[in-house]
């Protein structure tokens, strides 16, 4: 008999969503970010994700603002990923009876804040006692806007794999949170305040040379798996091509901590990780900077062989956030 520990998040949605029927309007299922479900002429992106105290934040260092943000942020990460348009959302919300009604309100203030910032309605939820912790679930819908859904699967040997953004802040924002460590704002703000890179994402998605795409939510090497294996590629990621951004350097050397594991390993930083055909990628590329916000870098390349990520060509111990599995 095995337990969660044993079979890990990946392993216990597997056990359980398997034998599933599939209907002929469903073209993505169980696996990608979203579901894609045809209707009509329209695509629907479908995807919920929850939040729970003590397991995704704590009320003592994020405020109920950030929580109501980041809740609604982390569920619209999953529409951008597929290259999507969110339409509205839908919160849960269990809280247990003592909770404060002025400090909910001031979350639901922070979910509302970044539906109007993204255009996204708020449709409707439900409202549940809980018995202690406070747990948060957003449900998010959306349609595709490019001519297809940029799903996991996608990536072929010789393909280039880029990321947008800076990876390891969010989770040196943790750390600085969790010490009680100064550190720049905006490493903290990764943490606390993700954006949902939706305007990345229908950007990415129109260039019919990115094939694949994932929000990383749970770290990189840890999602950079997701696409491997979705893609039946190796991934090499060559350390010295992350983008290293010089306040997570020089905090993390603060912290006695590797700025480089933060980068392959931390979660919730919630930017893109595509790959695309080599062929006028930097072309691409230099298009995509001049319009994106963010930097965008090249940090590896997929090849034929066993589906799953190295790091400088070798084999990494699985690493980023797996529930049920407890960090060694
Ligand atoms: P993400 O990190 O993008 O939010 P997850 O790792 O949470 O995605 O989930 C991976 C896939 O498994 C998704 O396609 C999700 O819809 C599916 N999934 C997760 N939990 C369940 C469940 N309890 N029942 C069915 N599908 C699930
Ligand atoms: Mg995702």
């Amino acid at each position: 008999m095995s337990n969660l520990e044993d079979i890990g998040e990946f392993g216990l949605i597997e056990r359980l969503t398997k034998g599933l029927k599939r209907s002929k309007q469903l073209k993505v299922g169980i696996g990608d970010d979203c579901a894609v479900f045809q209707l009509g002429d329209e695509q629907l992106l479908l995807s919920c994700d929850a939040l729970i105290e003590g397991v995704h934040f704590r009320r003592d260092w994020a405020s109920p603002e950030d929580i109501g943000h980041k809740a609604a942020a982390a569920a619209l990460s999953d529409i951008a990923a597929m290259g999507g348009r969110a339409l509205c959302m839908l919160l849960t919300l269990a809280c247990p009876q003592n909770t404060d009604v002025a400090w909910l309100e001031r979350l639901y203030q922070g979910v509302k804040a970044l539906a109007e910032s993204e255009h996204v309605a708020i449709a409707g939820g439900d409202t549940t006692a809980s018995p202690d912790a406070l747990m948060l679930d957003v449900t998010v819908v959306g349609v595709v806007t490019a001519h297809r859904p940029l799903c996991r699967s996608g990536t072929r040997p010789g393909d280039l794999i880029a990321i947008t953004g800076y990876p390891g802040c969010s989770t040196l924002g943790l750390k600085a949170l969790e010490r009680g460590v100064d550190a720049p704002s905006h490493l903290r703000e990764a943490h606390l305040r993700p954006r949902p890179k939706l305007l990345e994402g229908r950007y990415l998605a129109d260039y019919p040379e990115v094939r694949a795409m994932i929000d990383v939510s749970d770290g990189l090497v840890q999602d950079l798996g997701h696409l491997a294996r979705a893609g039946g590629v190796r991934i090499n990621i060559e350390t010295m091509r992350l983008p290293l951004h010089d306040d997570l350097v020089a905090c993390a050397a603060d912290m006695g901590l590797n700025p480089v594991d933060c980068a392959l390993f931390g979660g919730e930083d919630y930017y893109l990780a595509f790959s695309m055909a080599p062929e006028q990628a930097e072309a691409m590329l230099e298009e995509v900077r001049r319009q994106l916000v963010l930097p965008v870098t090249v940090i590896g390349e997929a090849s034929a062989g066993a589906p799953g990520v190295t790091v400088d060509g070798k084999k990494v111990v699985p690493g980023g956030y797996n529930h049920f599995q407890c960090p060694k």
